[in-house]
């Protein structure tokens, strides 16, 4: 190395050692505003809210069966299943088969999206190495507890306090009445909008990734660096997460799933898919009991539309 070229080498190493230092004390400056004051309410609100849908489907559950695929993440509210060929199998190993069913639980409406919990959310990144140290939680509450909130022991950690088992077994359980299920419907179905509003909101202000890759979400200002990415979920890419902003839908997912208007038939037909319609899971649910649409849901549920192309006679 020529003496210039070393002069060059060395200025540029101190460069960088200073360019570290700024950026430290700026993420460290910017630590001091967290969390915001003003949305500490909106985050014990989500909190809540998040308690309410999770009460609200378990009962809901054990008056209604609902159907989840033995293979793939399929769903489906109601008695019969359907017919339609989507199954992607196991690992997404098969393509177009017909859905094998088994009473499905709390986890297959509410879709657990766990990341990791920092122990201060302006710390360095999550190396690979360290990736054992940190503790998995619910996004949402991790979401919660960066903006202020106080989240119990139970929403950090439900399976360690024996949350109640929604397993979706109706039998030996008291039927409630219409006006009993249709309350509990309109109540969970509100919850469940407050909840991914106040989600949204706090999503404003606090930032989030996710992982193009593999859904793997992340809150704080930076990603992590523990490469999970394709180990379990996403067999053809074996690198580094790839983060982009993530959205509401992405720590709450609304899980699409067939919804059956009165004019479909009882089982829907893989013939006639194109003309069924959709829900997310949790509006499908309380739908199911008597809860009303919100209006946003009515151009997706196409309530009024055909079930089958329609004959014309010649
Ligand atoms: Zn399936
Ligand atoms: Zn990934």
């Amino acid at each position: 190395m020529s003496y210039n070229s070393w002069m060059f080498y060395s200025s540029k190493m101190v460069d960088l050692k200073l360019l570290r230092l700024m950026i430290q004390k700026r993420i460290e400056n910017r630590a001091k505003d967290y969390p915001i004051k003003g949305m500490r309410p909106v985050a014990r609100e989500v909190l809540n809210y998040r308690k309410l849908v999770m009460e609200g489907v378990s009962a809901l559950l054990k008056q209604f069966p609902v159907f989840a695929c033995k293979f793939c993440p399929e769903v489906y509210v109601g008695d019969k299943g359907l017919s339609i060929q989507t199954c992607c199998g196991y690992r997404r190993r098969v393509k177009n088969r017909v859905h094998e069913w088994v009473i499905g639980g709390l986890d297959d409406v509410l879709v657990p999206v766990e990341i990791f919990h920092l122990q201060h959310m302006h710390r360095d990144v999550i190396k690979h190495h360290q990736r054992f140290v940190f503790e998995r939680v619910p996004a949402v509450v991790e979401l919660c507890w960066q903006a202020g909130a106080d989240p119990s022991a139970k929403d950090f950690y439900p399976s360690a306090h024996n949350v109640e088992d929604s397993c979706g077994d109706v039998n030996g359980v008291e039927p409630l009445s219409p006006g009993e299920l249709r309350s509990i419907a309109n109540g969970t179905l509100r919850a469940w909008e407050k909840h991914r509003n106040g989600v949204q909101k706090l999503l404003l202000v606090y930032p989030a990734k996710v992982c193009k890759h593999c859904s793997e979400v992340h809150v704080g200002p930076f990603g992590h660096m523990a490469r999970l990415c394709g180990v379990f979920k996403y067999d053809s890419w074996r690198g580094a997460h790839f983060w982009e902003k993530a959205e509401v839908d992405d720590l709450v997912p609304p899980k699409i799933v067939w919804w059956r208007r009165p004019q479909d038939p009882i089982v829907l037909l893989n013939e006639w898919r194109d003309f069924y319609r959709h829900t997310p899971l949790v509006v499908n649910l309380c739908l199911h009991a008597g809860a009303i649409a919100p209006a946003k849901y009515h151009c997706m549920m196409k309530v009024q539309s055909f079930t089958r192309p329609v004959e014309v006679k010649v």
